[in-house]
């Protein structure tokens, strides 16, 4: 075992290629289906909102798909990103368990979303593609599309979830420093804005409206403008893979295998970015690490949710997947600061989780910010409200090693840091958060409006 406390890889360990769970999977998500026919979707359909290249990856059955050269040399720019070992955090914990972490903190927007926003900016370009559109939340995806359609020479459309865009104005700042266009989300730009003002003009808008939003606006652009989805997406989960990929070997040069691997999840991809390689090798190597989602008791998609086909966006023009839900007219509540509010999850994650090969845990907000200053305070590193759920989860762990005596080899991915969420910690510093469970009565309820898939 290494004395160390950093594992850096050199640049000729980056990852030739991205790995696909489709290929290993013993069970296959259901197919993708059209939203108004509920049928299943023809490449043709896809082909409005997705260059082909990333369809093909998106229903690709192959193990290994290349990473093209141009994708990794802007990947050199951050990766490969650090494993640490928190030993400090140990310590504090007084745990005997090893607790790693791998920091995508490190990238130049501050989370793993650029390893997916380069390559899917790349391939657009590629097909002669002008101008992408996206939507985003907390604006993490957007700052990292918005990096790529810069490098790219694209121009960019992003669609930002209202109370982000007025709460959170220094992620805007940064979209439109890389010379995106920025608008709060419900606009009276498209059909889906208006629907939405019509009803409640002062909507806070959610990330299922702000996807049917910027998915209109690339359908109805006769092919000028081309969509972009953060997470979920089955090639966006096989872009996050060079997380394992690295991990696995900073593992080996720490000289241990972790019995735990765990991340947080919103629609599921750095999770399935650092989870999936490990899940290869207990499927087809006889390791048996733990795999274990986290996520906030606000929006309990696999803890409470409903695994069914449903929509992916408010309007219903987005392809209808089978996955854990909370039901696509879900709007967070206002009082959750801690991020990962999408009402649905990645459709390879969700079937995997359904036949028990990944686990899953609820953290409450308040636990969350508590491990997050903990982390902080020992580590020095402020993290994303979003990876403090894997954090929090990382914590009880250690706490549960120690209880039994165990030595426990932890590993979570650390998948951004927190320099732009000062609001939810000021929140949280002044006593002004509170712990709040999403009903299931709720989910009940959110069932109703479900398409009806025979
Ligand atoms: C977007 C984001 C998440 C949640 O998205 P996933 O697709 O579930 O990974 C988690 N952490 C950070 C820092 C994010 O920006």
């Amino acid at each position: 075992m290494s004395e160390q406390t950093r594992f850096i890889l050199n640049e000729s360990d980056l990852p030739r290629q991205w790995y696909n769970i489709l290929a290993d999977s013993p069970v296959a998500p259901a197919a993708v289906l059209h939203p108004q026919t509920l049928q299943p979707v023809t490449p043709e359909f896809l082909s409005v909102l997705f260059p082909m290249e990333l369809i093909q990856q998106e229903i690709s059955s192959e193990r290994y798909i290349d990473i093209p050269e141009e994708v990794r040399e802007i990947y050199k720019l951050w990766r490969p990103t650090p494993l640490i070992r928190a030993r400090r955090l140990e310590k504090a914990l007084g745990t005997p368990a090893h607790i790693y972490f791998k920091y995508e903190g490190a990238s130049p927007s501050g989370s793993h979303k650029p390893n997916t926003a380069v390559p899917q900016a790349f391939y657009n370009k590629r097909a002669g593609v002008k101008a992408m559109t996206t939507e985003t939340g907390a604006g993490q995806w957007g700052s990292a599309l918005s990096m790529a359609c810069n490098f790219f020479d694209l121009d960019l459309e992003v669609y930002m979830v209202r109370v982000s865009y007025d709460l959170k104005p220094y992620r805007r700042v940064l979209m439109q420093s890389f010379g995106a266009q920025v608008f709060a989300s419900p606009t009276d730009r498209t059909d889906s804005g208006r629907a939405i003002l019509a009803q409640q003009p002062d909507s806070p808008g959610s990330l299922g409206i702000a996807i049917s939003e910027a998915v209109e606006v690339a359908a109805t652009s006769h092919g000028t403008k081309k969509y972009g989805l953060g997470s979920v997406l089955n090639h966006v989960l096989m872009h996050q893979s060079v997380i394992g990929e690295e991990a696995l070997k900073q593992m080996d040069m720490a000289g241990e295998y972790p019995d735990v691997v765990i991340g947080c999840v919103g629609g599921g991809s750095n999770f399935g970015g650092i989870a999936f390689p490990f899940l290869r090798e207990n499927l087809n190597h006889g390791q048996h690490t733990r795999l274990l989602a986290v996520e906030p008791a606000a929006t309990p998609s696999l803890t409470k949710g409903v695994y069914a086909f449903d929509f992916g966006d408010t309007a219903k023009l987005s392809p209808v997947l089978k996955m854990y839900t909370l039901g696509h007219d879900f709007i967070p509540p206002q009082i959750h600061a801690g991020g990962l509010r999408y009402h649905g999850m990645a459709p390879s994650l969700s079937a995997l989780y359904d036949a028990g090969l990944i686990q899953a845990v609820a953290v409450h907000q308040l636990a969350t910010f508590e491990a997050a200053i903990q982390f902080a305070r020992a580590e020095g590193i402020l993290p994303a409200p979003e990876s403090a759920h894997a954090i929090r989860a990382a914590i009880d762990e250690a706490l549960d090693a120690k209880e039994k005596g165990e030595k426990r080899v932890i590993l979570f991915n650390l998948s951004g840091h927190g320099h732009f969420d000062m609001a939810s910690y000021q929140s949280y510093l002044g006593g002004e958060l509170q712990d709040y469970a999403y009903p299931a009565s709720a989910v009940q309820a959110a069932m109703a409006s479900l398409p009806a898939v025979v």
